[in-house]
């Protein structure tokens, strides 16, 4: 196994259960990206109203999250930044209150470089926040200003140096491939530009064009690099973050040693999570459930509730309990999406069955050869080269009715 792959095994080993993570949702921006699918509105106005929400839905959720200890907060977005000091004072305060935080709970904040002022970031860092992440995408402006973002090059730069000035020294920068007309040579800058800032994570998300998005509505106009300068992105990306130090931990995610985010793991090793807000997700107690993309019929139910008590069935989106199966399609794809991998005797003793009968031995095989996957000491995982294909190769292994030799 090699060395990245033992990190992570060894930051999940250190996890002690039972811990979940708790996700708050901030649905709101200053002006939607054109490309951007997440639930956030335009509607500042709202901010105040919502925090009287948000605080009420964790006083509800407290009694059912007591037998829990939450080891990671993650407020993301949406922009966070968009809040007042006196709003994060409040929110960060709510937090404590209703949950069981531990002492060293990695607590990140998303925000943008266009609302977070140093002022913003030092009162964060004072109120115990200790990870960032900021929304950076690309440090070429002309791009920049193709994908509709409020900053520019030089903002995203004196963000990042603000930030390490008030205090925090673990920050990871989003960036994005895979955008209209970008260049290899623009990205290679861009991951240039975040590494000589001497981040301790980088995230970064090929453009996924959503059909219901202002890009989405364009279709080829769009103009976006074809399928082979789209692969060459995320491999120059691979390459450039391991030169720099970065293991890679996940199929979009690199960071220093002892630097991977705590909150985004429990994601992919299926730990549990609770998400409050609109549009948020939760995995809580073999459940999966998801609050409606709803900002003011969320901020009136829990006005309404202040009269009077009532089930959470009007704010659910969709509810339900994970079966066997499901579980164990989501084990697969979950792990594949780490440079861990799959562990397959523990996939053995969880599901009673042998991962590579179930998704045959030969495919297995089949991908080895390519070069696309390995498996070393009980474990499968794919390759960079892999990992560039993961939704085909994921969707060929999940074809169950084809596991038999061919
Ligand atoms: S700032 Fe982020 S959350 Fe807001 S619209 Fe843009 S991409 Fe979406």
């Amino acid at each position: 196994m090699d060395q990245n792959a033992e990190q992570v095994l060894a930051a999940l080993a250190d996890r002690r259960p039972p811990a979940m993570g708790l996700y708050l949702h901030i649905p709101f921006c200053r002006r939607k990206c054109p490309y951007c699918d997440f639930y956030s509105l335009e509607d500042t106005a709202l901010i105040h109203d919502y925090l009287d929400a948000l605080l009420a839905q964790m006083a509800e959720f407290s009694a059912a999250c007591a037998a829990y200890r939450v080891d990671t907060v993650f407020f993301g977005g949406g922009t966070p930044s968009l809040l007042t000091e006196r709003q994060w004072n409040r929110l960060l305060s709510g937090v404590q209150r209703h949950f069981r935080i531990l002492p060293d709970t990695e607590v990140t904040v998303e925000v943008n470089p266009d609302s977070a002022t140093p002022k913003l970031l030092k009162a964060l860092h004072r109120a115990g926040v200790n990870r960032l992440s900021i929304g950076v995408q690309s440090f070429d402006d002309t791009l920049l200003s193709a994908i509709g973002r409020l900053h520019d090059a030089k903002t995203a730069t004196d963000t990042v140096r603000a930030a390490q000035k008030a205090g925090f020294d673990n920050i990871s920068l989003d960036l994005m491939y895979g955008l209209p007309q970008q260049t290899l040579a623009q990205f290679e800058q861009s991951i240039r530009s975040a590494v000589a800032l001497g981040v301790t994570h980088l995230s970064a998300y090929g453009l996924k064009v959503e059909e219901n998005t202002p890009f989405g509505r364009m279709g080829d106009a769009l103009l976006l690099p074809d399928d082979d300068t789209f692969a060459d992105q995320y491999l120059l990306l691979c390459q450039l973050a391991r030169e720099a130090g970065y293991f890679q931990y996940e199929i979009s995610n690199f960071a220093k040693p002892g630097c991977a985010s705590r909150h985004n793991l429990k994601y992919w090793v299926r730990d549990p999570y609770l998400g409050l807000g609109p549009g948020a997700h939760s995995f809580f107690d073999g459940w999966r459930f998801a609050f409606n993309r709803d900002l003011k019929g969320y901020i009136r139910c829990y006005r309404e509730r202040k009269q009077r008590r009532h089930d959470l069935t009007p704010l659910l989106q969709e509810r339900r309990r994970i079966s066997e199966q499901e579980a164990m399609e989501e084990t697969i794809m979950l792990s594949l999406r780490l440079t861990a991998g799959l562990d397959e005797p523990a996939f053995a003793q969880r599901f009673g069955c042998r991962f590579s009968e179930l998704v045959g031995q030969w495919k297995l095989a089949k991908y080895e050869r390519a070069g696309l996957l390995k498996r070393t000491e009980g474990h499968t995982s794919l390759t960079p080269q892999g990992f560039a294909i993961s939704n085909l190769i994921l969707a060929d292994l999940l074809d169950w009715d084809e596991r038999a030799t061919p």
